[in-house]
């Protein structure tokens, strides 16, 4: 199997790294992605990258991440932050700019005070999307694609700077159930990631029913989105969520979509190499 989307590069993760990894591996998932959410968890996802192998590195800025530029930061040159990342995507182990999007949610737990999403920021986000997707396809990287509560905006950047040499090398990461996101991601030839939270959310297990088997990828976005049985069990004996936890995913999707585990774990990882170009 494989995880297409876990944060090891985040502090819960400090000095555990190894038994992380090793633990997945004895779980049967082969391969994982850390993608970045600014240039610190990026320079730490491609230095994770040189310890273990087929582990992978995707880098970029989160937009929820874009709110340094926003307000910490008066004064701010896009293009000169995105050097940073832009240096990082010459690593052979980069496979792909991530993860980068348009997020409208508003979050209470946030390091930024006063957070607020107004249409500046939201005009920010804009802006540093555009360009993180001009990178990918200037390095010809893979695309992960974060969309929270902000489709419209998502999709009209999409449909403006869309490049066919992108085709079947991106991903809507922890896809909201949308029929107009699956009809787009039908028509550009991207994949789908679906995390642990469909083991509790019936309107994400409806959805998954209408996804070709052929889009499909994994991704726990460990430490956050633990599956059931998981999620129900205290906070403090539970732990941080990782790649292990895959298995639980698969294996809940397996049953709604009334395939073999080895099957759904076939296909996936499949669908996975393809998506970011490793063997
Ligand atoms: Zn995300
Ligand atoms: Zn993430």
């Amino acid at each position: 199997m494989f995880d297409t989307h876990c944060h090891l590069n985040f502090k819960t993760f400090d000095g555990k790294v190894s038994e992380v990894v090793e633990r997945a591996k004895k779980a049967g998932i082969r391969h994982i992605i850390i993608p970045g959410t600014d240039i610190q968890t990026s320079k730490k996802a491609v230095e994770l990258t040189t310890q273990f192998d087929n582990v992978y590195a995707a880098v970029g800025i989160h937009p929820h991440h874009i709110y340094s530029y926003n307000v910490e930061r008066k004064t701010w040159n896009v293009k000169k932050e995105l050097a940073e990342v832009e240096k990082l995507l010459t690593h052979p182990k980069v496979v792909a700019v991530g993860e980068v999007g348009i997020d409208r949610h508003y979050y209470d737990k946030t390091k930024y005070t006063e957070y607020r999403i107004d249409e500046t920021f939201i005009n920010q986000q804009k802006v540093f999307l555009r360009l993180q997707i001009d990178l990918a396809l200037q390095y010809k990287k893979s695309l992960i694609l974060h969309n929270r509560e902000a489709k419209k905006d998502t999709l009209s950047i999409l449909r403006e700077v869309w490049d066919k040499s992108i085709e079947g090398r991106s991903v809507f990461h922890c896809c909201e159930p949308d029929g107009e996101l699956l009809d787009f991601a039908k028509q550009h030839n991207m994949c789908i990631g679906v995390d642990g939270d469909i083991t509790y959310r019936k309107d994400k297990q409806e959805f998954i029913k209408k996804v070709p088997l052929e889009m499909l990828v994994l991704e726990t976005d460990s430490p956050f989105l633990h599956p059931e049985p998981l999620r129900s069990q205290p906070r403090a004996t539970r732990g941080p969520n990782e790649p292990k936890n895959l298995k639980l995913i698969a294996e809940f999707i397996a049953k709604i979509l009334h395939i073999s585990l080895k099957e759904l774990a076939e296909v996936t990882e499949e669908n996975s190499k393809r998506l970011f170009a490793v063997t």
